[in-house]
C-alpha cells in the first residue's frame, strides 16, 4: 500500500479520466551518448497528459529510451490497448488503477512478448495520476506522498568515456559531489578515466562506475577486483541483469565494492528477491520502466528495510526526473537522485534543478509542478514533435 501523509489520508483521491493524450519528442544531440551496448544519436521522450472529468490535468512520462525508435510505438501501443482501459473508468486512486491495469495486461504482455513496453505504458500513465490527484489537491506530491522534506541529494550521471574528465569537472562546477562514469569500453579506455578523476576527487566527492551489462561473470570478477584500489562508491551492473542469483552472489563475494542494480528489473517478484538478496547494495529501479509511484514507491520502501539504498534510476526527459525527485524525497533514506549530465532540451526545459553541494530542493508547486506552457511549446515546435 501506498503511504498517503496523515494530514491527507481521508481526501479523495477518486478519479474518471476523459481524455488522454500521448506526445513524442525527438531532439537530436550534438554530442552522442555512449554506453557499452550502444549510442544514442538522439534523445527520444514519450509525454502522456491526462485530463479528469473535473478538468485536472496530469503527466507522465513513458520510458523509450533505446533504442529510440521506439517512441513511437509506446504512444500507439498506448493509444490503441491500454488507454481505452482507463478513459471514461471510475478508479478509486492511482494505485487501484495501476493494479487493475497490471492485472488486465498480464496476458496481453506476455502473449505479445512485450512486457517492457507494456510496463512502460502503465508506469506513465501512474505518474500522470499521481500528478493529477496532487494538484488537484493543492499540494506537491511528495508531501501528499507524506514526504516533509524537500531536500534531496543527487548525482551527475552519463558521463561518457570520451572527454569524462572534462564532463566531470564540468558537473562539478554546476554543483555536483557525485558521479557516474560509463565503463566497460576496454580497460585502455575504462582505466585512464578512473584514474584521471579518482586522483582529482575531493573530500566529500565520490565516484560510481556504471559498465551497463559489458562483461560475462568472469571478466566482471577480474574488473571487480582490479577496481577496488579505487575509491568506487558502486559498481552498477557490471554482469547482465537477468544474471542467475548464484551468479550474482559469486560475483558480490569477489568484489569489495557494493554492486548496484535495478533498472532492468520488471516484476515485484524479481524486486523481491535482489531487496531480500545478499548480492545487492544499491536498488535503483527506473519509475518511468516499471512501476510509477504505485509500483516503486513499495519496492523501494523494501529496499530500506533490507538496508539497502534505494537510488533512483532515470535518463529521459523532464517529466520523469521530476517525478523521480519527488519519489526519493516522499521514501527517504540516504540514496541520491540520478541526473543526466549529458544535454538534452526535453529533460533541462522541462526540469534544470539547481544544484548546490550535491543537493537540490523540490518546489513547492502542486503535483509535480511541471509548467504545462513549455510541454505545449515543446509540442508545437516542428524541431521536436514526432508524429506517430
Ligand atoms: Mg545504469
Amino acid at each position: 500500500m501506498i503511504n498517503i501523509a496523515a494530514d491527507y489520508s481521508n481526501e479523495d483521491l477518486s478519479f474518471v479520466i476523459e481524455s488522454a493524450q500521448t506526445i513524442v519528442l525527438r531532439s537530436p544531440v550534438k554530442t552522442p551518448v555512449q554506453t557499452s551496448f550502444g549510442t544514442m544519436t538522439d534523445r527520444p521522450a514519450v509525454y502522456l497528459m491526462l485530463r479528469d472529468t473535473q478538468g485536472n490535468t496530469g503527466v507522465g512520462e513513458v520510458w523509450c529510451n533505446f533504442p529510440t525508435c521506439g517512441a513511437e510505438h509506446r504512444a500507439r501501443l498506448l493509444e490503441s490497448a491500454i488507454l481505452p482501459a482507463l478513459v471514461g473508468n471510475e478508479f478509486l486512486s492511482p494505485e487501484q488503477c495501476f493494479q487493475t491495469l497490471q492485472n488486465q495486461f498480464q496476458r496481453l504482455s506476455v502473449q505479445s512478448g512485450e512486457p517492457g513496453p507494456v510496463a512502460q505504458s502503465i508506469a506513465g500513465i501512474d505518474i500522470a495520476l499521481w500528478d493529477l490527484v496532487a494538484k488537484r489537491l493543492q499540494l506537491p506530491l511528495f508531501k501528499l506522498l507524506g514526504a516533509g522534506q524537500a531536500n534531496i541529494g543527487v548525482y551527475a550521471s552519463g558521463i561518457n568515456p570520451t572527454g569524462a574528465t572534462e564532463s566531470f569537472l564540468r558537473c562539478r562546477d554546476a554543483g555536483y559531489k557525485g558521479f557516474k562514469l560509463k565503463i566497460g569500453f576496454g580497460d585502455e579506455i575504462d582505466y585512464p578515466n578512473i584514474e584521471s578523476i579518482c586522483s582529482q576527487l575531493d573530500s566529500g566527492e565520490q565516484l560510481m562506475v556504471d559498465a551497463n551489462q559489458a562483461w560475462s561473470l568472469d571478466q566482471a570478477i577480474v574488473q571487480a577486483v582490479r577496481l577496488a584500489d579505487y575509491p568506487i562508491t558502486w559498481l552498477e551492473e557490471p554482469i547482465m541483469a537477468d544474471s542467475s542469483a548464484d551468479d550474482w552472489i559469486t560475483l558480490a563475494q569477489a568484489s569489495n565494492i557494493p554492486l548496484a542494480a535495478g533498472e532492468n528489473i520488471a516484476s515485484v517478484h524479481s524486486f523481491t528477491a535482489a531487496n531480500q538478496s545478499n548480492w545487492l547494495s544499491v536498488m535503483q529501479p527506473d519509475m518511468c520502466k516499471w512501476g510509477g509511484f504505485s509500483g516503486v514507491i513499495p519496492v523501494a520502501n523494501e529496499a530500506l528495510e533490507n538496508a539497502k539504498s534505494y537510488c533512483p534510476h532515470f535518463l529521459g526527459g523532464g517529466v520523469g526526473l521530476i517525478a523521480s525527485a519527488h519519489l526519493l524525497a516522499a521514501v527517504g533514506g540516504d540514496g541520491i537522485l540520478e541526473i543526466d549530465s549529458n544535454p538534452n532540451p526535453l529533460r533541462e526545459k522541462l526540469y534544470a534543478p539547481v544544484v548546490e553541494n550535491g543537493r537540490i530542493v523540490i518546489s513547492d508547486e502542486p503535483g509535480l509542478g511541471i509548467d504545462l506552457s513549455v510541454l505545449s511549446a515543446l509540442q508545437n515546435d516542428p524541431a521536436l514533435s514526432v508524429a506517430h
